[in-house]
């Protein structure tokens, strides 16, 4: 039998766990992970790292280059594919040559999103995906005093953090009137504020950016929702991704927000698979580290066997802010019949129950010693036991 011809495109958890998949799935397959970035597989979760230099690109490299040799696996860096082409099983790199494939994986992820704001092309907007750009920010820190942070999720507070450590002056604008509001409640949210204003990080609340404009001494002053000016060297713009499908859009895939695809990382296309932050399973695109890993194993086992693996992902956040531990777990949102709440100084525990008595959403902070009970609890749906000090 021939050798199958597996093309990847995207080189980061979902792209290269996939092709660790297939490999094991498949060890006489001929397998490419094409990229359109310069570095190899990183850690893309620790750029705040490369920002504050606490750690140079190749401390995040996630796999040895011998780890390529031995699997048998091609990595192609800096190549941009430009088009795919399902009906031939095609695929277009940027220098216009066409590779033909017998399965295809989309693993290109998320950009950053840019609201369309006046002055949102000003240079002082910076925004945090790639490895190129964690080393753009860290060279303009010497020229910087001065940074308004637009978002205040879990990367706007880490990269507000990072900068506030390499003794830059930081102010984080949230439009909602709390922190982290899709993974904490608004108490908790309140907890991490005052956590991180003693790090020396300043916060507008319930406010938004309504313009950029040339600031006073040169660099650029943010207008606010609430009639507030910040001055600022650096604008970094961390509100939020949006799924990169513009090659499956062109070739006419099924994509809402992200590219539709089933249990088997299969999207409407014959033969073309999709997973990570491009993807969108059961109306849901994850956006987070494990999600993307554990999708691209699906997909690389699929695409070898024509399993259907994937279930789901369990949503987890842990921030990554040095001695400040926060972790959150599944719902905070959405209905719960019963909310076990405590407080006590920066400390802070809240569950979220249903009407069984399982775990639905929860959220710790300053103490994590609860963490793997709960993710337990989350996968068996199991009742949660009350806990002692909890306010029903
Ligand atoms: C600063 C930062 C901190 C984060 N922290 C956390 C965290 O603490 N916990 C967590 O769970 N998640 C975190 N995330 C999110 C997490 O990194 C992503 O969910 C995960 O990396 C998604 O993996 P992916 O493989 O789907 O996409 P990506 O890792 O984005 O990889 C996609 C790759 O495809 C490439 N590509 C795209 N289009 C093309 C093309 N046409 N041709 C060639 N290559 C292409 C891209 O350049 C990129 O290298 C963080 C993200 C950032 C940026």
């Amino acid at each position: 039998m021939d050798r199958r011809h597996f093309v990847i495109v995207g080189g980061g958890g979902a792209g290269v766990e996939a092709a660790a998949a297939l490999r094991q799935a498949d060890p006489e397959a001929r397998i490419a992970v094409w990229t359109d970035e310069e570095v190899p597989y990183y850690a893309r979760i620790r750029l705040g790292e490369v920002v504050d230099g606490r750690s140079r690109p190749e401390d995040l490299f996630l796999r040895l280059p011998s780890w390529w040799k031995d699997q048998g696996i091609e990595l192609r860096l800096g190549v941009t594919v430009e088009g795919i082409d399902p009906g031939q099983g095609r695929v277009q790199d940027g220098e216009g040559t066409w590779t033909p494939w017998d399965a295809l994986l989309l693993a290109t992820g998320a950009r950053p999103f840019l609201p369309p704001i006046p002055g949102i092309d000003r240079p002082e907007v910076v925004t945090l995906r790639r490895m190129k750009d964690a080393l753009a920010i860290r060279d303009r820190l010497a020229g910087s005093r001065r940074a308004v942070v637009l978002g205040g999720g879990l990367l706007g507070l880490e990269l507000a953090a990072s900068l506030a450590q390499a003794g830059i002056a930081v102010t984080v604008v949230e439009a909602a009137p709390w922190l982290l509001p899709r993974q904490v409640d608004p108490e908790g949210g309140e907890v991490l504020r005052g956590l991180l204003a003693r790090r020396g990080i300043d916060f507008r609340l319930g406010t938004t950016a309504g313009s950029l404009e040339g600031g006073a001494s040169g660099g650029c002053r943010v207008v606010l929702s609430s009639g507030e000016s910040l001055e600022a060297d650096l604008v970094p713009v961390m509100a939020g991704v949006r799924s990169e499908t513009s090659l499956a859009r062109a070739a006419g895939l099924d994509v809402a927000s992200g590219i539709r695809v089933d249990d088997g990382m299969r999207t409407s296309a014959p033969g073309v698979f999709a997973a990570g932050d491009c993807a969108e399973h059961r109306s849901g695109i994850y956006g987070f580290w494990s999600a993307a890993t554990e999708q691209g194993r699906a997909a690389g086992r699929a695409m070898a066997t024509g399993d259907s693996p994937y279930q789901g992902s369990v949503r987890t956040t842990t921030l990554k802010v040095t001695d400040v531990a926060l972790f959150s777990v599944g719902d905070l949102q959405g209905p719960a019949v019963r909310v076990e709440r405590h407080r006590e100084g920066d400390r802070y525990r809240c569950v979220r129950l249903d009407e069984e008595g399982r775990v639905v959403g929860a959220v710790l902070i300053g103490d994590l010693g609860l963490r793997k009970a709960l993710m337990l609890a989350m996968m068996s749906r199991k009742a949660w036991e009350p806990l002692q000090g909890g306010t029903p």
